[in-house]
């Protein structure tokens, strides 16, 4: 045995009592495998429902990966900022950065992660400005 602690969920064991549906965060609804001995049963429900159906989940990360493969480059973004852009950075107590950037009338806001220098959260607004304002052919407002 790898440890005595008995903090981790020890696998289920023994047949298979019941297979209940139940519906998962999604909204979908998947059998939920009862065991014959299974402690952390209510753990395991609650996580299951806790999460996305197998599906949902890789259509999610597919989504995710369109996204960022959708978001102008790093250069892109920041060339298609107009003249008259204006920028505001503000450093937090945690250190981390927040920014604000305003062109063209849209105005876009960011709150940095921490460990983000600025430079990181200037790149994430021209990309969210560029998003908002619709240039570089995605769709915007008229
Ligand atoms: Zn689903």
């Amino acid at each position: 045995m790898p440890d005595a602690r008995g903090e981790e969920m020890t696998e289920p064991s023994g047949k298979i009592v019941a297979r209940p549906l139940v519906a998962r965060a999604c909204g979908h609804q998947q059998e939920f495998q009862h065991y014959a001995v299974d402690k952390y049963r209510a753990q395991r429900l609650a996580k299951f429902q806790r999460a996305r159906c197998a599906d949902c989940t890789a259509k999610l990360v597919e989504e995710q990966k369109r996204a960022a493969e959708a978001l102008p480059k790093k250069g892109e973004a920041l060339q298609s900022l107009p003249s008259g852009t204006q920028l505001s950075l503000t450093r937090r107590p945690d250190g981390s950065w927040a920014g604000t950037l305003a062109a063209e009338g849209t105005v876009v806001k960011t709150e940095g992660t921490a460990g983000a220098g600025p430079l990181t959260v200037l790149v994430a607004l021209a990309r969210l400005w560029v998003l908002e304002s619709g240039v570089g052919g995605a769709e915007g407002d008229p």
